[in-house]
């Protein structure tokens, strides 16, 4: 079975989020698992953790249906000693609170940076950033998302996310999440059967399909080749439907989440329902 879900709130807890997926047809769903523009989060409390379990049971989502992503404050390649430092810390908190909420991956964007490091020793940086958090949790797995390579991100080509994976010693605990909207953006064309066949082609050929633990599923709004950042709703930007139907009868996509990081939540539920009608 396809497994499409969307972004969802935790607004008043982290417990409320299976029951807004639930709420709008999803069968996968993600969040964030504190603040994310905050680094400190206060401890989750036991309460909230059952509740968090029960409704993920009730509403039919296993650990491996649920994407935690982590904040957009932490780069584990920043080229600053202290920042790293924090970031690696702070990484390595979220790996925990995924682990205390029974959950099983926890999806991030690499890291940037900033011109004052090169690429190759800032994958090194993200790639010992990842071995530490692994070592200092016991299950969890490190999913790496591709970017769209705005600015300064590293992880816009599938040689970048090879180069990580290449460094992580324990390689049964890192995975890829791959987005259609960063994949455009930085340059991989999706538009037609045929173009996103051979852009799914190389990452296989590159990274391996078997590493694939997650999509985001996103039009963009820029054209191809862009490297910007701007998700659209789905069939509603440059990238169109006929990416979406090939991922939507893709092996490689069964019981994975599939989701949706679109501009407008009211458009969710009627996105999801597209979704499965593509891959019907
Ligand atoms: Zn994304
Ligand atoms: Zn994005």
């Amino acid at each position: 079975m396809k497994r499409v879900g969307a972004h969802v709130s935790i607004a008043g807890g982290v417990e409320n989020a299976p029951l807004q997926a639930s709420s709008i047809g999803a069968k996968a769903f993600a969040l964030f698992t504190k603040n994310q523009r905050q680094w400190k989060a206060p401890k989750l409390e036991s309460a909230s953790v059952e509740a968090f379990r029960k409704n993920c049971n009730d509403g039919g989502f296993k650990p491996e249906h649920i994407l935690p992503h982590d904040s957009y404050l932490i780069n584990l390649g920043s080229p600053d000693t202290q920042k790293l430092r924090n970031a690696r810390d702070a990484f390595t908190e979220e790996m925990v609170r995924v682990e205390e909420l029974g959950l099983v991956m926890l999806n991030f964007h690499p890291g940037s940076h900033l011109k004052e490091i090169t690429e190759e020793q800032c994958l090194k940086f993200i790639a010992e950033s990842i071995n530490i958090a692994l070592e200092a949790t016991h299950s969890v797995t490190a999913v790496i998302e591709n970017t769209a390579g705005q600015g300064t991100n590293l992880g816009y080509r599938f040689e970048q996310l090879a180069a990580l994976i290449d460094q992580v010693d324990d390689k049964s605990r890192v995975g890829v999440c791959l987005d259609t909207c960063h994949l455009f953006a930085s340059g991989y064309d999706l538009r037609t059967t045929a173009a996103i066949e051979s852009t799914f082609g190389e990452f296989d050929r590159i990274v391996g399909l078997r590493y694939l633990r997650g999509m985001h599923l996103n039009d963009a709004l820029h054209p191809l080749g862009s490297r910007l950042d701007r998700h659209a709703g789905i069939g509603r930007g440059t990238i169109g439907l006929e990416a979406f139907s090939y991922i939507m009868a893709h092996p490689a996509c069964e019981e994975i989440p599939l989701i949706l990081e679109t501009p407008d939540s009211e458009e969710w539920s009627r996105e999801i329902s597209l979704l499965y009608s593509l891959g019907a």
